[in-house]
């Protein structure tokens, strides 16, 4: 048994759809022959959808109509793939019917943004997981016009979450059994569940969403709790690769990386992977596959616990992330004063940001860690607030922020004990005039980063990928041959 999840451009228009329909029917063909048969579906929202969703309720919010434009492109395009495949006349109303009311839905949801002249998180995730609603129905009906038997089932039946609207985190027992449940009885009989991703719903049934490119997620939550041998990542390249091949143009696919690695990957950036997709898949040790729609007969990148070791060489991948802010509490008078490292990162914490690195001197005079850019001028205040005296006293001489920078991520498990490696990195950007405002190196050793202005982040990548001939083949590049 498998669970396959295909991304926004892998369901983005016809002929992605037929490519879709013809990897999960050789599928179904190949599990048949395995001692537990089934395939499970995960699907996004079609290419673009959802960013149009949520630019209709902000607008809505904003007293704009956009969402009525909005409604009949959404409309015309899911209209279209069906009438694409589906040739039973009957088949093709009933789900035109399903589509319609599921955008009428939205457009009322938008009307009452509007009256309202504010969207909520809960009221955001609503909208926003209706593309994964309309896809799913869609895509069920092509692989049935395919000749495989599948069926649409809304995630918000299955994985059941907190209300940390826009983020919401699964309750394992609950979507485990649920999951089973609905899951187990479909695919003994042979139907193929194609199960909306990003979306879920609270104990109370109120709609939430895992996170922006949480579909990833989906799969690996549903794969996990049915117990499958292997969760494939579908999407638009080949795999993992050693860096944005958007930033990085011979970027290579990796064959093989770790658990470990590929967390790290994609916490720091690497949209190819959600960053908790991990997870579950750790948990049962299931291995991951990311796979390319477009080109189904590459082998991709294999996920598992143990990677390939050295094989890779010191460093695999780099990556990068932008939008960020560096703040720097800083004051000779901090050294030696105990607990001010403590009550920085609970200001931080109280106030809900999430903290991407963390650097401090080790003269103790300054602390610095990155956050977000949008909520930089929130921990800040929380900041002043908490060191009032210290400020006062001049114990801290400044609590300031550095907005627009990005931080570089040079990441591989071989790192360990490799020497020389930093040297490598920091003539790589020093070769390129760029500026290192901070540096860390994870504690799994599988992580240096580095940041850098956000302008600096592709230069840097390309810089770093270069000085460490990522885009030769591995074997060659660490003369295995
Ligand atoms: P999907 O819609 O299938 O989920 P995404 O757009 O979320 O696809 O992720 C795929 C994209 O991730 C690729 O097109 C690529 O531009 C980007 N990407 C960023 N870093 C990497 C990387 N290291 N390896 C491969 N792709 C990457
Ligand atoms: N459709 C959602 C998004 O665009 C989830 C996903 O694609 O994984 O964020
Ligand atoms: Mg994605």
């Amino acid at each position: 048994m498998i669970a396959m999840k295909f991304g926004g451009t892998s369901v983005g228009n016809v002929e992605a759809f037929a490519q879709v329909a013809k990897i999960v029917a050789d599928a179904v063909e190949r599990e048949a022959n395995t001692e537990r048969p089934g395939v499970v579906v995960v699907t996004s929202a079609m290419a673009g959808v959802t960013n149009l969703l949520i630019e209709a309720a902000r607008r809505a919010a904003d007293g704009d109509e956009f969402y009525l434009e909005a409604e009949n492109t959404l409309r015309v395009k899911h209209h279209f793939v069906a009438g694409q495949f589906i040739e039973d006349g009957l088949e093709r109303a009933e789900l035109a019917r399903l589509t319609d009311e599921r955008l009428q839905a939205f457009s009322r949801l938008c009307n009452s943004i509007a009256v309202l002249g504010e969207v909520t998180k809960r009221g955001m995730d609503l909208v926003s997981g209706l593309g994964e609603r309309l896809a799913a129905p869609v895509l069920a009906a092509v692989l049935r016009s395919q000749g495989v038997p599948a069926e649409a089932v809304d995630a918000t039946d299955l994985i059941v979450t907190d209300s940390e609207f826009g983020a919401a985190a699964p309750i394992k027992a609950l979507t485990d059994q649920r999951c089973r449940e609905r899951l187990l009885p479909m695919l003994e009989a042979g139907v193929v569940p194609v199960v909306t991703g990003f979306v879920g719903a609270t104990v109370n049934g109120v709609p939430t969403t895992l996170g922006r490119g949480g579909s990833d997620y989906s799969c690996a939550i549903v794969g996990a709790a049915l117990g499958v041998h292997e969760i494939q990542i579908w999407t638009d390249v080949n795999g993992v690769m050693t860096a944005d091949p958007r930033i990085v143009p011979n970027a290579r696919s990796l064959n093989q990386l770790s658990y470990e690695e590929v967390a790290e990957l994609a916490y720091y950036g690497a949209k190819v992977i959600h960053p908790k997709t991990v997870t579950p898949a750790i948990e049962k040790n299931i291995p991951l596959r990311v796979l390319n729609t477009f080109q189904p007969e590459h082998p991709g990148t294999s996920i598992r616990n143990e990677g390939d070791g050295d094989l890779h060489g010191s460093v695999k991948a780099i990556t990068a992330i932008s939008g960020l802010n560096l703040v720097t509490v800083a004051g000779r008078g901090m050294m030696g004063v105990p607990g001010i490292a403590a009550r920085t990162f609970h200001s931080v914490a109280g106030v809900g940001t999430n903290v991407l690195m963390i650097s401090q001197s080790s003269s103790e005079q300054s602390i610095c860690f990155v956050v977000p850019d949008n909520s930089a001028p929130t921990v800040i205040e929380a900041l002043r607030t908490e060191f009032k005296v210290e400020l006062e006293r001049k114990y801290i001489d400044d609590i300031s922020g550095l907005a627009k920078i990005a931080i570089v991520a040079v990441v591989g498990s071989g790192m360990r004990g490799t020497p020389g490696l930093a040297a490598g990195i920091f003539r790589a950007v020093g070769e390129k005039r760029i500026n290192v405002i901070a540096i860390a190196q994870g504690s799994s050793e599988a992580n240096v980063s580095l940041v850098v202005e956000e302008r600096d982040r592709a230069v840097a990548v390309g810089a770093i990928h270069d000085i460490f001939e990522l885009h030769k083949p591995t074997k060659e590049r660490l003369g295995l041959g």
